[in-house]
């Protein structure tokens, strides 16, 4: 008898009919051992379409012999209307595509949409959802209602920042990576599906507004944002326009060109500070690119106007950044730029070594850099109750999950690898 290898099993149940004796022995059973000490391989899973740009879905349409190449254009143009106008996840639906194409389509790619792990809804109409792109890539997207023309939703560009601001919870976590481009999407077509906003020319659509202003730096990103943004904007899908996209970064300079060039977005600019002193220590990319480096990127801004203007984010850090002082160097600083001011009051979150300014003071604040003509609308705390707000994002998430985790029993021990 074969000796049994380690980490394997007998598997006489696996037999199939033809090849079971009749006899069952050990001895006369021809060896079968399932092996358990490997992960099993599994079949990968097939390509979704639903992320990919106009060109790759036409490429993978015609590789994996759907469609042939003198028709990629038109099915393109269908199935783009399918997924990002109507919002479908299921082929069958796509009626004026052939029974047979619609066929092959299934049998080769999905429009699968990912898992939804929890969903909130704060009593103010803030919607926060946790997805789960892929095992251990969970972002958080939040829908801020009466933002923007309508609705605005917050997206996240990364699982994590590389970026330590002091102030921020995201900067604490460390980057778990880059979320595709695709995976930025699903962010956008997650939130029409819970406000039932299919097709996406629906008068009064509530989902108007984009801003990457979830976790990490999406200038750390640009292939995914800059991809993301041509589908997003895509009159024939999702449709919404590219003046309604803001992208808000740290101030990776470098990157300030390209992305106005590449997506042609609105710009937002976290500066949270004056002075280089304070702003190393707040938003330390600062001792990379300090002040003076960052607004010449700005000024060079591709399509800046009074039109286009660049969303100045100011956190509001008691006893930090907030003095009259303060205001008036930022009204200096900002001289001649088309510009907007949003004063963020702190959200804190458990262990932050700020607190929020009051309320005076963020009033007494905005009154300086208003009546120095920069609009400066204070950013109402939305979501509080579900912790939907800036910089708080997944965060509370993994916390409640890892104490949810110190409750369950612990797990069986997996068999060892070899
Ligand atoms: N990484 C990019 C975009 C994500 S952060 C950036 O830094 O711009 C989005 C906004 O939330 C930034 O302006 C950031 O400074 C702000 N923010 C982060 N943590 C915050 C907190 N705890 N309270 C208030 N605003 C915060
Ligand atoms: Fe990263 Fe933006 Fe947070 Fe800074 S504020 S740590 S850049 S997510």
């Amino acid at each position: 008898m074969r000796r049994r290898a380690p980490g394997s099993v007998w598997a006489l149940g696996l037999l199939s009919d033809m090849e079971r004796p009749s006899r069952l022995s050990r001895e006369t059973i021809p060896l079968t051992v399932l092996d358990i000490s490997r992960p099993p391989v599994k079949a990968p899973a097939p390509p979704n379409l639903s992320g990919m740009t106009r060109a790759e879905l036409a490429a993978a349409l015609v590789a994996a012999g759907v469609v042939a190449p003198g028709k990629a254009k038109m099915r393109t143009s269908q199935i783009w209307g399918w997924m990002h106008h109507h919002g479908v996840t299921d082929f069958a639906a796509m009626s004026n595509i052939d029974k047979d194409t619609r066929a092959a389509l299934g049998a080769n790619f999905t429009l699968a949409r990912p898992e939804i792990v929890e969903r909130q809804v704060s009593n103010d109409g803030t919607r926060k959802w946790l997805i789960r792109m892929a095992p251990g890539i969970e972002v958080e997207s939040v829908y801020i209602p009466d933002v923007g023309r309508a609705g605005a939703l917050c997206v996240s560009s990364q699982v994590g920042c590389t970026l330590n601001c002091t102030f921020c919870h995201t900067g604490t976590q460390a980057l778990v990576r880059n979320l595709t481009a695709a995976e930025i999407v699903a962010q956008v077509q997650v939130c029409r599906d819970d406000l039932e906003e299919w097709p996406s020319d629906k008068d009064d659509r509530r989902l108007s507004n984009i801003v990457f202003m979830g976790m990490g730096e999406p200038l750390y990103n640009l292939d995914g944002v800059a991809d993301a943004l041509d589908i997003i904007s895509d009159n024939e899908g999702l449709a919404i326009s590219r003046r309604r996209i803001t992208v808000s970064t740290s101030g990776v300079v470098p990157q300030l060109g390209p992305l106005g060039e590449r997506t042609n977005a609105m710009l937002a600019i976290s500066l949270h500070a004056t002075n280089d002193a304070l702003r190393d220590e707040l938003v330390p990319l600062n001792r990379k690119y300090n002040i003076e480096t960052l607004m010449a990127g700005i000024r060079a801004y591709p399509g800046l106007s009074n039109a286009r203007r660049v969303t100045f984010e100011y956190v509001m850090l008691k006893g930090i950044n907030d003095s009259p002082a303060e205001a008036r160097a930022l009204v200096q600083l900002l001289k001649g730029i088309p510009a907007k001011i949003n004063l963020i009051p702190f959200n804190p979150w458990p262990g932050s070594p700020y607190e929020c300014s009051s309320w005076k003071t963020i009033e007494v604040f905005a009154a300086i850099v208003n009546k120095a003509g920069f609009a400066s609308p204070i950013r109402t705390p939305r979501g509080r109750d579900i912790l939907a707000a800036c910089g708080q994002l997944k965060s509370e998430s993994e916390k409640v999950r890892a104490s949810a985790r110190r409750k369950a029993p612990e797990p069986e021990a997996a068999p060892a690898a070899e």
